[in-house]
Protein backbone atom coordinates (compact mmCIF):
# COMPACT_ATOMS: atom_id res chain seq x y z
CA UNK A 1 0.00 0.00 0.00
CA UNK A 2 1.56 3.61 -0.60
CA UNK A 3 2.95 5.81 1.41
CA UNK A 4 2.77 8.59 -0.27
CA UNK A 5 -0.24 11.49 -0.83
CA UNK A 6 -3.57 9.88 -0.91
CA UNK A 7 -5.06 9.77 -4.19
CA UNK A 8 -8.74 8.54 -4.62
CA UNK A 9 -11.17 8.65 -7.37
CA UNK A 10 -14.69 8.75 -7.73
CA UNK A 11 -15.39 6.94 -11.51
CA UNK A 12 -19.17 6.61 -12.31
CA UNK A 13 -20.35 5.80 -15.91
CA UNK A 14 -22.98 8.06 -17.11
CA UNK A 15 -26.03 5.51 -17.46
CA UNK A 16 -28.73 7.36 -16.21
CA UNK A 17 -29.65 9.21 -12.86
CA UNK A 18 -27.39 9.44 -10.36
CA UNK A 19 -28.64 7.36 -7.64
CA UNK A 20 -28.03 7.54 -3.78
CA UNK A 21 -25.55 4.80 -3.58
CA UNK A 22 -23.26 6.68 -6.06
CA UNK A 23 -23.41 9.34 -4.41
CA UNK A 24 -22.28 7.57 -0.77
CA UNK A 25 -19.20 6.13 -2.72
CA UNK A 26 -18.66 9.84 -4.25
CA UNK A 27 -18.83 10.82 -0.03
CA UNK A 28 -16.67 8.14 1.24
CA UNK A 29 -13.76 8.87 -1.10
CA UNK A 30 -14.11 12.44 -0.99
CA UNK A 31 -14.47 12.67 2.99
CA UNK A 32 -11.49 10.75 2.73
CA UNK A 33 -9.50 12.98 0.30
CA UNK A 34 -10.24 15.69 2.53
CA UNK A 35 -9.46 14.20 5.53
CA UNK A 36 -5.69 13.10 4.45
CA UNK A 37 -5.50 16.48 2.51
CA UNK A 38 -5.08 14.37 -0.74
CA UNK A 39 -6.80 14.34 -4.06
CA UNK A 40 -9.93 13.19 -5.44
CA UNK A 41 -9.78 12.07 -9.10
CA UNK A 42 -13.16 12.09 -10.81
CA UNK A 43 -13.19 10.07 -13.84
CA UNK A 44 -15.81 9.60 -16.23
CA UNK A 45 -16.04 6.13 -17.23
CA UNK A 46 -18.08 6.26 -20.84
CA UNK A 47 -16.57 3.51 -22.85
CA UNK A 48 -20.08 2.15 -23.58
CA UNK A 49 -21.33 4.12 -26.38
CA UNK A 50 -24.41 2.31 -26.07
CA UNK A 51 -25.51 2.86 -22.42
CA UNK A 52 -23.90 6.17 -21.69
CA UNK A 53 -25.54 10.07 -22.67
CA UNK A 54 -24.04 13.45 -22.56
CA UNK A 55 -27.12 14.32 -20.58
CA UNK A 56 -26.29 11.69 -17.47
CA UNK A 57 -22.58 13.10 -17.93
CA UNK A 58 -24.12 16.66 -17.63
CA UNK A 59 -26.09 15.30 -15.03
CA UNK A 60 -23.02 14.14 -12.78
CA UNK A 61 -21.49 17.15 -13.20
CA UNK A 62 -23.91 18.72 -11.74
CA UNK A 63 -25.07 16.87 -8.93
CA UNK A 64 -21.58 17.39 -7.45
CA UNK A 65 -21.83 20.42 -7.63
CA UNK A 66 -25.47 20.50 -6.11
CA UNK A 67 -24.02 18.29 -2.89
CA UNK A 68 -20.59 20.83 -2.92
CA UNK A 69 -18.42 17.59 -3.22
CA UNK A 70 -15.76 18.67 -5.16
CA UNK A 71 -12.69 17.30 -7.14
CA UNK A 72 -9.09 18.03 -7.38
CA UNK A 73 -8.57 16.68 -10.96
CA UNK A 74 -11.13 15.83 -13.46
CA UNK A 75 -13.48 17.21 -16.17
CA UNK A 76 -13.99 21.36 -15.86
CA UNK A 77 -10.89 21.61 -13.26
CA UNK A 78 -8.18 19.23 -15.81
CA UNK A 79 -5.18 17.61 -14.38
CA UNK A 80 -1.96 15.83 -15.05
CA UNK A 81 -3.77 13.06 -16.34
CA UNK A 82 -5.98 14.58 -18.47
CA UNK A 83 -8.53 13.87 -20.45
CA UNK A 84 -10.73 12.56 -17.59
CA UNK A 85 -13.47 10.96 -19.73
CA UNK A 86 -12.52 7.58 -20.92
CA UNK A 87 -13.97 7.77 -23.93
CA UNK A 88 -11.25 10.20 -25.43
CA UNK A 89 -8.13 7.49 -23.82
CA UNK A 90 -9.23 4.69 -26.14
CA UNK A 91 -5.53 4.89 -27.69
CA UNK A 92 -4.09 4.76 -24.43
CA UNK A 93 -6.19 1.40 -23.89
CA UNK A 94 -5.45 -0.59 -27.19
CA UNK A 95 -2.13 0.21 -26.82
CA UNK A 96 -1.87 -1.32 -23.53
CA UNK A 97 -4.15 -4.82 -24.55
CA UNK A 98 -1.21 -4.95 -26.98
CA UNK A 99 1.36 -4.87 -24.76
CA UNK A 100 -0.07 -7.06 -22.33
CA UNK A 101 -0.74 -9.79 -25.52
CA UNK A 102 2.99 -9.26 -26.56
CA UNK A 103 4.12 -9.88 -22.59
CA UNK A 104 1.86 -13.33 -22.59
CA UNK A 105 -0.63 -11.74 -19.81
CA UNK A 106 -3.00 -11.75 -22.62
CA UNK A 107 -4.29 -14.02 -25.41
CA UNK A 108 -6.97 -14.18 -27.93
CA UNK A 109 -9.73 -16.74 -27.65
CA UNK A 110 -11.69 -17.55 -30.35
CA UNK A 111 -14.46 -19.40 -28.42
CA UNK A 112 -17.98 -18.58 -29.70
CA UNK A 113 -20.44 -17.83 -27.27
CA UNK A 114 -22.10 -21.31 -28.09
CA UNK A 115 -18.90 -23.16 -27.25
CA UNK A 116 -18.85 -21.32 -24.22
CA UNK A 117 -22.38 -21.61 -23.60
CA UNK A 118 -22.17 -25.69 -24.04
CA UNK A 119 -18.85 -26.44 -22.42
CA UNK A 120 -20.14 -24.09 -19.43
CA UNK A 121 -23.20 -26.66 -19.14
CA UNK A 122 -20.92 -29.70 -18.99
CA UNK A 123 -18.66 -28.18 -16.65
CA UNK A 124 -21.99 -27.51 -14.19
CA UNK A 125 -23.21 -30.81 -14.71
CA UNK A 126 -20.08 -32.54 -13.99
CA UNK A 127 -20.14 -30.17 -11.00
CA UNK A 128 -16.82 -28.28 -11.97
CA UNK A 129 -16.88 -24.65 -12.01
CA UNK A 130 -18.34 -23.32 -14.77
CA UNK A 131 -16.08 -20.14 -15.42
CA UNK A 132 -13.82 -19.87 -18.35
CA UNK A 133 -11.64 -22.94 -18.72
CA UNK A 134 -8.81 -21.49 -20.98
CA UNK A 135 -9.59 -23.90 -24.12
CA UNK A 136 -7.51 -20.77 -25.85
CA UNK A 137 -4.12 -19.86 -23.30
CA UNK A 138 -2.22 -22.05 -25.42
CA UNK A 139 -2.65 -21.85 -29.11
CA UNK A 140 -0.35 -22.12 -31.45
CA UNK A 141 0.23 -19.92 -34.66
CA UNK A 142 -1.02 -22.62 -36.73
CA UNK A 143 -4.42 -22.89 -34.79
CA UNK A 144 -4.83 -19.39 -34.83
CA UNK A 145 -4.86 -19.33 -38.38
CA UNK A 146 -7.18 -22.27 -39.04
CA UNK A 147 -9.78 -20.45 -36.51
CA UNK A 148 -9.00 -16.82 -38.83
CA UNK A 149 -9.37 -18.60 -41.87
CA UNK A 150 -12.67 -19.90 -40.64
CA UNK A 151 -13.65 -16.53 -39.98
CA UNK A 152 -13.50 -16.28 -35.95
CA UNK A 153 -13.46 -13.22 -34.28
CA UNK A 154 -11.54 -13.02 -31.09
CA UNK A 155 -11.67 -11.44 -28.20
CA UNK A 156 -8.81 -10.45 -25.61
CA UNK A 157 -8.64 -12.48 -22.27
CA UNK A 158 -6.52 -11.64 -19.45
CA UNK A 159 -4.58 -14.63 -18.26
CA UNK A 160 -5.09 -15.29 -14.17
CA UNK A 161 -2.47 -16.44 -12.47
CA UNK A 162 -3.15 -20.27 -11.26
CA UNK A 163 -2.56 -19.30 -7.32
CA UNK A 164 -4.61 -17.91 -5.62
CA UNK A 165 -5.06 -13.93 -4.20
CA UNK A 166 -4.81 -12.65 -1.22
CA UNK A 167 -5.67 -8.71 0.01
CA UNK A 168 -6.13 -7.11 2.78
CA UNK A 169 -10.03 -5.34 1.99
CA UNK A 170 -9.88 -2.16 4.35
CA UNK A 171 -13.42 -2.70 5.51
CA UNK A 172 -13.58 -6.43 5.22
CA UNK A 173 -9.97 -7.45 6.36
CA UNK A 174 -8.14 -10.20 4.61
CA UNK A 175 -9.85 -12.10 1.67
CA UNK A 176 -8.41 -14.63 -0.87
CA UNK A 177 -9.49 -15.81 -4.06
CA UNK A 178 -8.66 -19.24 -5.17
CA UNK A 179 -8.23 -19.36 -8.95
CA UNK A 180 -10.84 -22.24 -10.03
CA UNK A 181 -13.16 -19.12 -8.82
CA UNK A 182 -10.99 -16.37 -10.90
CA UNK A 183 -11.09 -17.59 -14.43
CA UNK A 184 -9.59 -16.02 -17.52
CA UNK A 185 -11.67 -12.81 -18.38
CA UNK A 186 -12.35 -10.33 -21.52
CA UNK A 187 -10.64 -7.32 -21.19
CA UNK A 188 -11.43 -6.31 -25.04
CA UNK A 189 -14.31 -6.86 -27.12
CA UNK A 190 -14.57 -9.03 -30.77
CA UNK A 191 -14.87 -4.86 -32.25
CA UNK A 192 -11.82 -3.92 -30.30
CA UNK A 193 -13.59 -2.20 -27.66
CA UNK A 194 -12.03 -2.46 -24.59
CA UNK A 195 -13.88 -3.20 -21.15
CA UNK A 196 -14.32 -2.26 -18.09
CA UNK A 197 -12.04 -4.94 -16.94
CA UNK A 198 -9.28 -3.20 -18.59
CA UNK A 199 -10.06 0.16 -18.82
CA UNK A 200 -11.05 0.64 -14.82
CA UNK A 201 -7.57 -0.62 -13.31
CA UNK A 202 -5.20 0.82 -16.27
CA UNK A 203 -6.63 4.68 -15.33
CA UNK A 204 -6.20 4.03 -11.50
CA UNK A 205 -2.97 2.99 -12.49
CA UNK A 206 -1.89 5.44 -14.91
CA UNK A 207 -3.84 8.04 -12.57
CA UNK A 208 -1.50 6.70 -9.06
CA UNK A 209 -4.67 5.92 -7.13
CA UNK A 210 -3.78 4.62 -4.14
CA UNK A 211 -7.32 3.55 -2.85
CA UNK A 212 -10.20 2.08 -3.73
CA UNK A 213 -13.40 2.93 -2.09
CA UNK A 214 -16.54 1.16 -3.95
CA UNK A 215 -19.41 -0.44 -3.41
CA UNK A 216 -19.46 -4.34 -2.58
CA UNK A 217 -21.23 -5.15 -6.21
CA UNK A 218 -17.53 -4.60 -7.24
CA UNK A 219 -15.42 -7.12 -4.71
CA UNK A 220 -15.46 -9.79 -7.11
CA UNK A 221 -13.51 -7.80 -9.95
CA UNK A 222 -10.86 -7.05 -7.02
CA UNK A 223 -8.64 -10.00 -7.35
CA UNK A 224 -8.79 -9.91 -11.25
CA UNK A 225 -7.96 -5.99 -11.16
CA UNK A 226 -4.86 -7.06 -8.29
CA UNK A 227 -4.03 -9.88 -11.38
CA UNK A 228 -3.99 -7.14 -13.84
CA UNK A 229 -2.41 -4.63 -11.76
CA UNK A 230 0.95 -7.01 -11.08
CA UNK A 231 1.00 -7.58 -15.24
CA UNK A 232 0.82 -3.87 -15.65
CA UNK A 233 3.81 -2.82 -12.95
CA UNK A 234 5.76 -5.68 -14.52
CA UNK A 235 5.40 -3.67 -17.66
CA UNK A 236 6.52 -0.68 -15.94
CA UNK A 237 2.97 0.76 -16.57
CA UNK A 238 2.12 0.98 -13.03
CA UNK A 239 3.71 1.42 -9.83
CA UNK A 240 2.31 -0.15 -6.65
CA UNK A 241 -1.36 -2.03 -6.55
CA UNK A 242 -3.64 0.41 -4.49
CA UNK A 243 -5.20 -0.42 -1.32
CA UNK A 244 -8.84 -1.49 -1.54
CA UNK A 245 -12.11 -1.05 0.50
CA UNK A 246 -15.45 -2.22 -0.02
CA UNK A 247 -18.35 -0.24 1.09
CA UNK A 248 -21.29 -2.40 2.62
CA UNK A 249 -24.82 -3.44 0.85
CA UNK A 250 -27.80 -0.57 0.79
CA UNK A 251 -30.50 -2.81 1.28
CA UNK A 252 -33.89 -0.98 0.42
CA UNK A 253 -37.89 -2.25 0.80
CA UNK A 254 -37.89 -5.51 2.01
CA UNK A 255 -34.69 -6.05 2.74
CA UNK A 256 -33.68 -5.98 -0.81
CA UNK A 257 -30.55 -4.26 -2.10
CA UNK A 258 -31.65 -1.05 -3.18
CA UNK A 259 -31.53 -0.98 -6.98
CA UNK A 260 -30.37 1.88 -8.77
CA UNK A 261 -34.13 1.56 -10.39
CA UNK A 262 -36.21 2.11 -6.70
CA UNK A 263 -37.43 5.06 -6.62
CA UNK A 264 -36.40 5.89 -3.19
CA UNK A 265 -32.31 5.56 -4.73
CA UNK A 266 -33.03 8.45 -7.09
CA UNK A 267 -31.38 11.70 -5.97
CA UNK A 268 -32.96 13.93 -8.53
CA UNK A 269 -36.28 12.73 -6.30
CA UNK A 270 -34.17 14.08 -3.36
CA UNK A 271 -33.14 17.33 -4.82
CA UNK A 272 -36.80 18.24 -6.52
CA UNK A 273 -38.38 17.10 -2.78
CA UNK A 274 -35.89 19.82 -1.49
CA UNK A 275 -33.72 17.97 0.60
CA UNK A 276 -30.89 20.27 1.39
CA UNK A 277 -27.30 18.65 0.21
CA UNK A 278 -26.06 18.77 3.60
CA UNK A 279 -28.61 16.80 5.32
CA UNK A 280 -28.95 14.52 2.42
CA UNK A 281 -24.99 13.80 2.74
CA UNK A 282 -25.26 13.65 6.46
CA UNK A 283 -28.26 10.72 5.99
CA UNK A 284 -25.90 8.75 3.30
CA UNK A 285 -22.61 9.13 5.65
CA UNK A 286 -24.20 6.76 7.86
CA UNK A 287 -24.62 4.33 5.66
CA UNK A 288 -21.64 2.15 6.75
CA UNK A 289 -20.12 5.03 9.13
CA UNK A 290 -21.03 7.07 11.64
CA UNK A 291 -19.51 9.48 13.84
CA UNK A 292 -19.78 8.69 17.37
CA UNK A 293 -22.96 6.63 18.83
CA UNK A 294 -24.39 9.48 20.10
CA UNK A 295 -24.46 11.91 17.20
CA UNK A 296 -27.04 11.54 14.13
CA UNK A 297 -26.34 15.28 12.86
CA UNK A 298 -23.10 16.97 11.68
CA UNK A 299 -21.96 18.94 9.58
CA UNK A 300 -19.44 17.55 6.63
CA UNK A 301 -16.61 19.46 8.19
CA UNK A 302 -17.59 17.44 11.28
CA UNK A 303 -17.14 14.02 8.86
CA UNK A 304 -13.95 15.35 7.42
CA UNK A 305 -12.40 15.55 10.53
CA UNK A 306 -13.40 12.37 11.94
CA UNK A 307 -13.59 10.32 8.77
CA UNK A 308 -10.89 6.76 8.32
CA UNK A 309 -11.87 4.19 6.43
CA UNK A 310 -10.98 1.87 8.98
CA UNK A 311 -14.63 2.72 10.71
CA UNK A 312 -16.69 1.61 7.78
CA UNK A 313 -18.74 -1.19 9.20
CA UNK A 314 -18.67 -4.04 6.52
CA UNK A 315 -22.51 -5.19 7.60
CA UNK A 316 -24.99 -4.35 5.10
CA UNK A 317 -26.44 -1.07 5.67
CA UNK A 318 -30.43 -0.23 5.97
CA UNK A 319 -32.19 3.06 3.68
CA UNK A 320 -34.32 4.55 5.82
CA UNK A 321 -36.36 7.54 4.14
CA UNK A 322 -38.17 8.66 7.39
CA UNK A 323 -34.57 8.76 9.16
CA UNK A 324 -33.10 10.50 6.45
CA UNK A 325 -36.47 12.29 6.63
CA UNK A 326 -35.96 13.48 10.43
CA UNK A 327 -31.90 14.40 9.72
CA UNK A 328 -32.95 16.56 6.98
CA UNK A 329 -35.42 18.63 8.91
CA UNK A 330 -32.74 18.83 11.58
CA UNK A 331 -30.62 20.63 8.43
CA UNK A 332 -33.06 23.04 7.56
CA UNK A 333 -33.67 23.87 11.42
CA UNK A 334 -30.10 24.94 11.67
CA UNK A 335 -29.89 26.94 8.72
CA UNK A 336 -30.09 31.07 9.74
CA UNK A 337 -33.10 32.13 8.52
CA UNK A 338 -32.20 34.43 5.52
CA UNK A 339 -30.10 30.97 4.43
CA UNK A 340 -33.48 29.25 4.77
CA UNK A 341 -35.60 32.16 2.94
CA UNK A 342 -33.40 32.20 -0.09
CA UNK A 343 -33.12 28.33 0.12
CA UNK A 344 -37.24 28.26 -0.44
CA UNK A 345 -36.85 30.61 -3.64
CA UNK A 346 -37.14 27.59 -5.78
CA UNK A 347 -40.76 26.32 -4.36
CA UNK A 348 -42.31 30.22 -4.22
CA UNK A 349 -41.93 30.01 -8.10
CA UNK A 350 -43.87 27.71 -10.90
CA UNK A 351 -44.07 25.00 -11.67
CA UNK A 352 -43.98 24.55 -7.90
CA UNK A 353 -46.32 27.63 -6.65
CA UNK A 354 -50.22 27.44 -7.85
CA UNK A 355 -50.29 31.44 -7.20
CA UNK A 356 -49.27 33.73 -10.28
CA UNK A 357 -46.15 35.38 -9.62
CA UNK A 358 -47.52 39.15 -8.71
CA UNK A 359 -49.41 38.07 -5.63
CA UNK A 360 -45.59 36.78 -4.06
CA UNK A 361 -45.66 39.08 -1.13
CA UNK A 362 -42.11 38.83 -0.32
CA UNK A 363 -42.68 40.82 3.06
CA UNK A 364 -45.41 38.72 4.12
CA UNK A 365 -43.53 35.28 3.26
CA UNK A 366 -40.22 36.31 5.33
CA UNK A 367 -43.02 37.04 8.11
CA UNK A 368 -44.21 33.16 8.33
CA UNK A 369 -40.75 31.86 7.01
CA UNK A 370 -39.37 31.25 10.74
CA UNK A 371 -42.11 29.66 11.48
CA UNK A 372 -42.08 27.46 8.48
CA UNK A 373 -38.47 26.47 9.22
CA UNK A 374 -39.17 24.64 12.35
CA UNK A 375 -42.24 22.70 11.12
CA UNK A 376 -40.64 21.75 7.44
CA UNK A 377 -38.99 18.33 6.82
CA UNK A 378 -38.34 19.17 3.35
CA UNK A 379 -38.14 22.41 1.86
CA UNK A 380 -41.03 21.48 -1.02
CA UNK A 381 -43.25 21.62 1.93
CA UNK A 382 -43.04 25.49 2.13
CA UNK A 383 -45.42 25.87 -0.92
CA UNK A 384 -48.14 24.07 0.91
CA UNK A 385 -47.62 26.17 3.91
CA UNK A 386 -48.02 29.71 2.42
CA UNK A 387 -50.49 29.17 -0.64
CA UNK A 388 -53.13 30.50 1.59
CA UNK A 389 -51.25 33.94 2.03
CA UNK A 390 -50.85 34.53 -2.01
CA UNK A 391 -53.84 32.47 -3.08
CA UNK A 392 -57.45 34.50 -3.85
CA UNK A 393 -59.11 31.69 -2.21
CA UNK A 394 -57.18 28.53 -0.50
CA UNK A 395 -56.98 25.32 -2.04
CA UNK A 396 -59.36 23.45 0.20
CA UNK A 397 -58.28 19.83 1.03
CA UNK A 398 -60.99 17.24 0.94
CA UNK A 399 -60.04 14.90 3.84
CA UNK A 400 -59.40 18.47 6.26
CA UNK A 401 -62.93 19.34 5.15
CA UNK A 402 -64.65 16.40 6.27
CA UNK A 403 -62.74 16.25 9.39
CA UNK A 404 -62.95 19.37 10.83
CA UNK A 405 -66.88 20.11 8.84
CA UNK A 406 -69.45 18.56 11.12
CA UNK A 407 -72.81 19.03 10.83
CA UNK A 408 -73.38 22.13 13.59
CA UNK A 409 -70.07 23.60 13.08
CA UNK A 410 -71.47 26.41 10.59
CA UNK A 411 -72.61 27.38 14.52
CA UNK A 412 -69.53 28.09 16.37
CA UNK A 413 -67.90 29.34 13.17
CA UNK A 414 -70.50 31.78 13.10
CA UNK A 415 -69.86 32.59 16.34
CA UNK A 416 -65.88 32.61 15.62
CA UNK A 417 -66.63 35.10 12.81
CA UNK A 418 -67.84 37.05 14.82
CA UNK A 419 -65.60 37.74 17.60
CA UNK A 420 -62.71 37.69 14.99
CA UNK A 421 -64.40 41.05 13.44
CA UNK A 422 -64.76 42.49 16.38
CA UNK A 423 -61.15 41.23 17.27
CA UNK A 424 -57.96 44.13 16.92
CA UNK A 425 -55.97 42.47 14.99
CA UNK A 426 -53.35 40.68 16.08
CA UNK A 427 -52.32 37.34 17.19
CA UNK A 428 -53.56 37.83 20.92
CA UNK A 429 -56.46 39.29 20.81
CA UNK A 430 -57.52 36.87 17.61
CA UNK A 431 -56.53 33.75 19.74
CA UNK A 432 -58.82 35.08 22.64
CA UNK A 433 -61.34 35.32 20.03
CA UNK A 434 -61.58 31.60 19.15
CA UNK A 435 -60.85 31.04 22.42
CA UNK A 436 -64.23 32.42 23.47
CA UNK A 437 -66.14 31.43 20.45
CA UNK A 438 -64.93 27.95 21.49
CA UNK A 439 -66.26 28.48 25.33
CA UNK A 440 -69.89 29.63 24.14
CA UNK A 441 -69.58 26.24 22.28
CA UNK A 442 -68.16 24.04 24.81
CA UNK A 443 -65.44 23.64 23.14
CA UNK A 444 -61.12 23.68 23.55
CA UNK A 445 -59.21 25.87 21.78
CA UNK A 446 -57.98 23.10 19.83
CA UNK A 447 -61.20 22.12 18.56
CA UNK A 448 -62.35 25.80 18.18
CA UNK A 449 -60.10 26.55 15.93
CA UNK A 450 -59.60 23.66 13.48
CA UNK A 451 -63.02 25.23 11.30
CA UNK A 452 -61.58 28.08 11.39
CA UNK A 453 -58.20 26.56 9.98
CA UNK A 454 -59.99 24.68 7.32
CA UNK A 455 -61.75 27.71 6.25
CA UNK A 456 -59.05 29.79 5.58
CA UNK A 457 -55.73 27.84 4.89
CA UNK A 458 -57.81 25.00 3.15
CA UNK A 459 -56.21 22.26 5.58
CA UNK A 460 -56.37 21.54 9.47
CA UNK A 461 -52.77 21.43 9.58
CA UNK A 462 -50.13 24.05 8.93
CA UNK A 463 -48.34 27.25 10.54
CA UNK A 464 -49.39 28.69 13.57
CA UNK A 465 -52.90 29.84 13.09
CA UNK A 466 -53.53 33.76 14.56
CA UNK A 467 -50.09 34.27 12.71
CA UNK A 468 -51.37 33.41 9.52
CA UNK A 469 -54.60 35.78 10.14
CA UNK A 470 -52.78 38.35 11.24
CA UNK A 471 -50.51 37.98 8.14
CA UNK A 472 -53.64 37.31 5.89
CA UNK A 473 -55.62 40.64 6.96
CA UNK A 474 -58.95 41.25 8.15
CA UNK A 475 -60.89 41.21 5.08
CA UNK A 476 -59.32 38.06 3.22
CA UNK A 477 -59.96 36.51 6.84
CA UNK A 478 -63.53 37.17 7.19
CA UNK A 479 -64.55 36.64 3.61
CA UNK A 480 -63.05 33.24 3.59
CA UNK A 481 -65.54 32.19 6.75
CA UNK A 482 -68.08 33.66 4.63
CA UNK A 483 -67.52 31.37 2.17
CA UNK A 484 -67.02 28.61 4.39
CA UNK A 485 -70.17 29.17 6.45
CA UNK A 486 -71.99 29.28 2.81
CA UNK A 487 -71.11 26.09 2.12
CA UNK A 488 -71.47 24.35 4.84
CA UNK A 489 -75.16 25.33 4.98
CA UNK A 490 -75.44 25.22 1.05
N1 LIG B 1 -17.67 2.80 -13.54
C1 LIG B 1 -17.76 1.82 -12.50
C2 LIG B 1 -19.17 1.84 -11.92
O1 LIG B 1 -19.80 2.89 -11.93
C3 LIG B 1 -16.71 2.09 -11.45
C4 LIG B 1 -16.57 1.02 -10.46
C5 LIG B 1 -15.33 1.20 -9.60
O2 LIG B 1 -15.38 2.06 -8.69
O3 LIG B 1 -14.34 0.51 -9.84
O4 LIG B 1 -19.66 0.84 -11.48
ZN1 LIG C 1 -11.40 -19.45 -26.00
Amino acid sequence: MANGPVRVRFCPSPTGNPHVGLVRTALFNWAFARHSGGTLVFRIEDTDAARDSEESYEQLLDSMRWLGLDWDEGPEVGGPHAPYRQSQRMDLYRDTARKLLAAGHAYHCYCTTEELDARREAARAAGRPSGYDGQCRDLTEERKATYEAEGRTSIVRFRMPDEPITFTDLVRGELTFTPENVPDYGIVRANGAPLYTLVNPVDDALMEITHVLRGEDLLSSTPRQIALYKALIELGLAKEIPAFGHLPYVMGEGNKKLSKRDPQASLNLYRERGFLPEGLLNYLSLLGWSLAADRDIFTMDEMVAAFDVADVNANPARFDLKKAEAINADHIRLLDVKTFTEACGPWLKAPYAPWPPESFDAAAFDALAPLAQTRLTVLSDITANVDFLFLDEPVTDEASWAKAMKPGTDALLETARTKIAEAEWNTESLKNAVLAAGEEHGLKLGKAQAPVRVAVTGRTVGLPLFESLELLGRERTLSRIDRALAALRA
